[in-house]
């Protein structure tokens, strides 16, 4: 069972890992990569969320292959990076906290029995504790360097409540539609053979993003969140391949004349 925090106790402890992880670039640097589906790490007071563990090596726990992704793209860029620890499912990092799959009970059909019914003290120190630095520290990188671009990494599964996702990548976007559709545009005239999903496998909202509306479009910086398919990221050449595509692609956005101008 989970324990109850004592409103006075932290939920983080001594043993528990560090909120994210900060690729630093040795230049200064025109984009920030972001992955906020990054890790699978669960914090020791909430007793793995009552799951077992195999739960956590599964899309539902984190975005599969999307933090080795982002770290090669990071490397081939020369390019800082900043990737998210913790499990989804401890809180989703890419959601606004008002919502109610924010902390989900349910995730493709598995029921996370640490997240039922928990109280108000122990939503907000996962907020407090996880959710809030990480943006917080987004903010911060935002705000004191003068970056381009923001790409958010994700990866997505070939299958959801019984729907196939036939997509190789998607780029979503709202506001600024430049950015994806040049991304876009590259890859059906390089890779020919892949299948790109505009919005897909989902589209963006105010209740269901964060990455989006707040760091993209309130900041008015050209973005775009990249979903590659999972099954494409299962191992290493399938990660350097993948690294390569969205590196040459991003490339291609930045020696344009006009995209140096934000949206
Ligand atoms: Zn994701």
């Amino acid at each position: 069972m989970t324990k109850v925090l004592n409103k006075n106790q932290h939920l983080l402890g001594a043993f528990d890992p560090s909120v994210f992880e900060l690729i630093e670039s040795d230049i200064s640097a025109d984009i920030l990569l972001v992955c906020e589906h990054a890790g699978q790490a669960v914090p020791i007071k909430l007793n793995g969320l009552g799951v077992s563990l195999e739960i956590f090596n599964q899309h539902i726990g984190y975005d599969i292959g999307a933090a080795k992704l982002t770290r090669k793209i990071a490397a081939q860029l020369n390019v800082p990076a900043i990737l998210q620890n913790y499990s989804r499912l401890v809180i989703d990092c890419n959601r606004p906290t008002n919502q109610s799959d924010s902390i989900p009970e349910m995730s493709d059909h598995t029921l996370i029995s640490g997240n039922l019914n928990i109280s108000d003290e122990d939503r907000q120190s996962r907020i407090d504790e996880i959710f809030t630095p990480f943006h917080d520290k987004i903010s911060q990188l935002l705000d004191q360097n003068h970056y381009k671009l923001i790409i958010a990494i994700h990866s997505f599964t070939p299958q959801m409540n019984g729907n196939k996702r036939p997509w190789d990548v998607g780029f979503l976007f709202r506001q600024d539609q430049k950015t994806s559709r040049s991304f876009m545009q590259y890859l059906s005239a390089n890779h020919p053979d892949l299948n790109i999903g505009e919005n897909q496998p989902y589209n963006i909202e105010n209740n269901s993003d964060w990455f989006v509306p707040i760091h993209g479009e309130q900041r008015r910086i050209a973005h775009s969140l990249i979903e590659v398919r999972n099954d494409h990221l299962l191992n290493e050449s399938g990660i350097n391949k993948w690294a390569e595509i969205i590196s040459k692609a991003i490339q291609h956005f930045l020696s344009e004349p006009l995209n140096e101008l934000n949206p």
